[in-house]
This record gives structure tokens, C-alpha cells and sequence, in this order.
């Protein structure tokens, strides 16, 4: 008999134990001012039959996760179902973005210089820039202008200013606007793979179950026959697949976004930085990266248009969210309003109902912990997230962050 892969991992059985502390070692240097110089990867380790941490899931969350803690001294396999930097996974766009401002969120924007240095750190060891530090313009409505630009600590910018600063931009009055130099345009799904090769760690091609206990060992066994001594579930919108019971998708989801690239015309460098910052339109929903390495400018809304299956969903963009976007090009950037598309991709997000993280252990497991969630921000803060998470697995009394518990996520107390 065949079994799909959801009948495969949902017909297995959990089991769980007590926690390990160890002492957190100096991560990164100070970083941005280094000179990058090109240098060859060491070759991955192999694996060993026996780890500290078994990480489910090579994207952006995993991939971090491990970076920190073989810096600090543990022995980690990384599993992934469908291999490293695969089509399937949320991590795999080419361009991703870290937004500094994180729309005024005091939790997500405290993390985001952290990251943006982890990223530069390994950007300045690899082959190919990895991070392309950038300015960001959070567009506001009168509404929400004043408390965002207290909550970010910045000024904002009346439409005046911006249409005199910006001039391939349209700003109405009444609209209001607050910069930030400290974003990064990041390498997608080039850049996990230069996290692990630093961390100079091979992806298995391995899809993980629930955990299964040896007791006697107080270990986790994985499917090879080896074991580890904790689990990190970093395994996206999967989590409802591999915890079917525990989360459902009602509170976590895979949510399908439309990304276009339009191109400018040759030698307009308008829409280049440093011309053009990272757009975050929070007015009209929608965020606009420039044109970095030729492909024009990205443009997506951040309402998802429906939930998806990660497995079997289709990821060819669609005429309706070519529409919606070229309607806001309009509106903004209206030179664009009528450029060709560069590129195109349907792509999924996952999803809390609150839109935050999930990080936390499973319900009476210290050493099985699931990370997943915070959409649309998750790969640019994913440095600052890992070693968050690298720090939890090592030291068992630090605080869950009350926001990215379990209980938060599925509302109830769980035992
Ligand atoms: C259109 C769009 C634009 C976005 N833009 C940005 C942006 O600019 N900046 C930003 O920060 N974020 C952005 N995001 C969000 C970002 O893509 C995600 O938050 C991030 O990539 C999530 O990473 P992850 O590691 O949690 O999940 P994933 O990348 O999905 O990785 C999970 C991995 O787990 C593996 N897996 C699942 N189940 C198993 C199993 N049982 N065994 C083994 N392996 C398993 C999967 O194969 C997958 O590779 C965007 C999202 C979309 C859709």
C-alpha cells in the first residue's frame, strides 16, 4: 500500500521529555564597514549518528536556527522534504526585504539591525553579495501617521516633502510618509544556501514525522535510525501536517501571494536605488522593492488572495493581481503603471491568525520546539530569529515571548 505523505507523517505518534542548558557562546563581530572578500566554502560535515539538534525544515528559519548553534559547539542535522532552497518552500523568492520600520511593532523592529548585521556578516565571507543595505519609505494614511512615527521613533514626511524627494512618485495630500536607511534587499533563496554552506551544514532529503521517543534514551529518533537529543520543527506552513491535532489551519495557514516584476526602461535609473528606497505602502496595502540586479521592480500586495495547499498548488501568477498591482502603480509609481512584466510568481506565506511568530515548545516536550509563522517578515529577521531560537534550545529557563506561545495561537491552555 502507498501512502501519501500526510497519511504517512499524521499516522505517527508523539512522545516527549526534559530540557538541556548550555552556555551561549560570542556570536558575530561587529560587521557592516568589513571589506567582502570572495572565499571557497569549507565542504559540509557528514552527519553524525547521534546530534544535540535534529532542525526540520531548511528555510529561512531553520537554516538560521542551525547557523547559531553549530557556532556554538552543537552537532545539527537539517532535514528538508523536498530538499535545500526548494520551489515548494516559502524562503525560495529571489529577493526578500528587511524591513526596519516593521510598520511601528516595537517586538519586530528591535530585531531588525541584529539581523540585518547577521546578514552582512555573511555576505562579507561570500561569493556574491548576499545583503544590499537599502533606505525604506512607510507610506501612511492621516490616520495612523502620527502613532507610527512615535512608535518608529521618526518624523513623518508630509506629500509635499516626498513629491519634492521622490519624484517618480505620486503622493496625495493628506498622505504621509516615514524614512528609514537601515533596510536590506536579501538574496532569497541564494542566500539560505550560503547560511548553510557557512554553517557548513548538508540538507538531508528527509521528511521528518511527529517526534517518536526512545525513552530509555531519553532521545528522539529519526528516521535513519539516529537520534537527537532535541527537535526543532522549523517546517512553515507543514507545521498543521506534521501536528494535525495540536494546530489546525484555521490558526495557522499557507496563504498565497502574487509577486510581479515590472521593468523600467533602459538606462532609467529612477527606480534603482539609491533614486528609490523600499516602498512599504501601508495606505494602500501593497510594498514595491527597486529594481536590483536587472529584474525589475517587485511589487506585491500584502493581502493574501486565498489559502493554498503548500504541496499541490499551482505557482503561476494570474491576470487579476497583475491588475490589482498595475492599479497601484498607477496610483504611486506611475511611470510603471504600463511597464512589462520582468518576472512573475504565485508564492505562499504562513500564517498566524495574529500575524505573529510561533515559537514555543510542544505541549509537554521541553526538547521538541516548533517555529513558524510571521508572514511577510519571517526571511528578513530570520538571523535575529534563529539565534532567538538557538537561545531558547540551549538555555531551558529563558521566557517564551508571551506573543509567539502556543497558548496565544490556539487560545487555550495547554498542558
Ligand atoms: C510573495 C511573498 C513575498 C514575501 N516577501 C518577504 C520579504 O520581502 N521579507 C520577508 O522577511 N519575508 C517575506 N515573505 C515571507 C517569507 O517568505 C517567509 O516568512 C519565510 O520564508 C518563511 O520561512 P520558513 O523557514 O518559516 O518556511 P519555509 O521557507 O517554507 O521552509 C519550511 C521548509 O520545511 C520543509 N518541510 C516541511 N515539512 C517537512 C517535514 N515533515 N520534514 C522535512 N521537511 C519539511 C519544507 O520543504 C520547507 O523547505 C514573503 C512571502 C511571500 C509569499
Amino acid at each position: 500500500m502507498t501512502l501519501d505523505r500526510r497519511q504517512w507523517m499524521t499516522g505517527l505518534s508523539a512522545l516527549g521529555i526534559t530540557a538541556a542548558a548550555h552556555a551561549a557562546s560570542p556570536l558575530w563581530a561587529a560587521t557592516s564597514s568589513k571589506k567582502r572578500e570572495s572565499r571557497k566554502r569549507r565542504d559540509a560535515k557528514s552527519p553524525d549518528t547521534h546530534v544535540d539538534v535534529a532542525i526540520i525544515g531548511a528555510g529561512a528559519l531553520g537554516a538560521w536556527t542551525a547557523w547559531h548553534l553549530v557556532r556554538r559547539g552543537q552537532n545539527v542535522r537539517i532535514f528538508d522534504a523536498y530538499g535545500a532552497g526548494n520551489g515548494r518552500a516559502a524562503s525560495n523568492l529571489q529577493t526578500m526585504f528587511l524591513d526596519p520600520t516593521q510598520g511601528g511593532d516595537a517586538l519586530y523592529a528591535s530585531m531588525a539591525q541584529r539581523a540585518l548585521d547577521g546578514w552582512q556578516n555573511l555576505s562579507n565571507s561570500a561569493s556574491l553579495p548576499i545583503v544590499t543595505p537599502c533606505s525604506v519609505l512607510t507610506g501612511l494614511g492621516a490616520s495612523e501617521a502620527a502613532t507610527i512615527a512615535a512608535a518608529a521613533n521618526s518624523s513623518a514626511q508630509s506629500a509635499d516633502m516626498l513629491r519634492r524627494s521622490y519624484p517618480q512618485m505620486l503622493w496625495q495630500d493628506g498622505e504621509y510618509a516615514i524614512a528609514n536607511s537601515g533596510g536590506g534587499m536579501i538574496a532569497g533563496r541564494r542566500a539560505i544556501l550560503e547560511t548553510l554552506a557557512d554553517a557548513r551544514l548538508s540538507v538531508e532529503d528527509i521528511v521528518m514525522p511527529a517526534p517518536l521517543q526512545d525513552k530509555r534514551q531519553q532521545r528522539y529518533t529519526l528516521p535513519d535510525g539516529g537520534t537527537a537529543t532535541h527537535l526543532l520543527y522549523a517546517c512553515g506552513a507543514w507545521l498543521t501536517e506534521v501536528f494535525p491535532q495540536l494546530i489546525t489551519p484555521a490558526k495557522l495557514s499557507a496563504v498565497r501571494h502574487q509577486l510581479f516584476h515590472f521593468g523600467a526602461g533602459q538606462g532609467d535609473v529612477q527606480y534603482r536605488m539609491p533614486a528609490m528606497p523600499a516602498v512599504v505602502d501601508r495606505h494602500f496595502g501593497f510594498t514595491a522593492l527597486p529594481d536590483l540586479e536587472g529584474r525589475g521592480v517587485r511589487v506585491w500586495s500584502h493581502r493574501p488572495d486565498a489559502s493554498i495547499d503548500p504541496d499541490s498548488f499551482d505557482r503561476r501568477s494570474d491576470d487579476r493581481a497583475l491588475a490589482a498591482c498595475r492599479q497601484w502603480l498607477a496610483a504611486r509609481l506611475p511611470r510603471l503603471a504600463n511597464a512589462p512584466v520582468v518576472n512573475s510568481q504565485a508564492a505562499h506565506d504562513c500564517r498566524t491568525n495574529s500575524g505573529d511568530l510561533l515559537m514555543d515548545r510542544f505541549p509537554n516536550h521541553n526538547r521538541v520546539w516548533m517555529l513558524s509563522g510571521g508572514a511577510g517578515r519571517a526571511f528578513g529577521l530570520a538571523p535575529a530569529i534563529g539565534e532567538r531560537m538557538a537561545d531558547h534550545i540551549l538555555d531551558a529557563n529563558r521566557a517564551v515571548e508571551p506573543r509567539w506561545s502556543l497558548p496565544s495561537l490556539t487560545g487555550s491552555i495547554i498542558s
